[in-house]
């Protein structure tokens, strides 16, 4: 018992000692403006509840995107991602923002930028046939079997 104390103690002494060279850094060099911005987004996800803390942050795809030259990436529902229907590169959930997709379309695609949105639709259509050859090829053989271990995970959910 006084064994566990005794470490108990020591532990206070350094947690103490650490936040006292903490509180020195953050008072001579200027707080960079990225420490109170995370401060601020803990304070905020602290009043709209720890729940919903994970969907808050979520940015939702808009068709309007589309003419930056990105999609949805196809199963990304629980935390959507843009995807470049140019290049299929898939950016993650943070880059769901008209800034960022037109940082991609300027960066990688720069001839592209003035382009219609029916452009993008086509090229759209086109990835996505070219998917859906892809997954045509691989599923020929092992397609039965995973059917049905498909059927039976239902059915396991439905009788949870
Ligand atoms: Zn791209």
């Amino acid at each position: 018992m006084n064994k566990r104390q005794g470490t108990s103690f020591n532990f206070g002494v350094k947690k103490s000692r650490i936040e006292g060279v903490c509180d020195a850094a953050n008072s001579d060099s200027s707080t960079s403006s990225l420490q109170s911005d995370l401060q601020d987004v803990q304070k905020k996800g602290k009043t709209t509840g720890t729940q919903k803390k994970k969907s808050a942050f979520n940015r939702k795809y808009m068709d309007s995107y589309l003419k930056f030259g990105f999609i949805q990436c196809p199963d990304t529902e629980q935390l959507p991602r843009p995807q470049c229907v140019i290049c299929a590169t898939v950016l993650g959930n943070e880059a769901m923002k008209p800034s960022r997709l037109i940082q991609h379309l300027n960066i990688k695609h720069s001839d592209l930028v003035n382009r219609s949105i029916e452009f993008f639709m086509r090229k759209r259509d086109a990835l996505k046939i070219e998917k859906e050859i892809i997954s045509q090829a691989s599923n020929t053989d092992t397609s039965l079997l995973t059917a049905s271990y498909l059927v039976s995970l239902e059915i396991a959910k439905f009788y949870e």
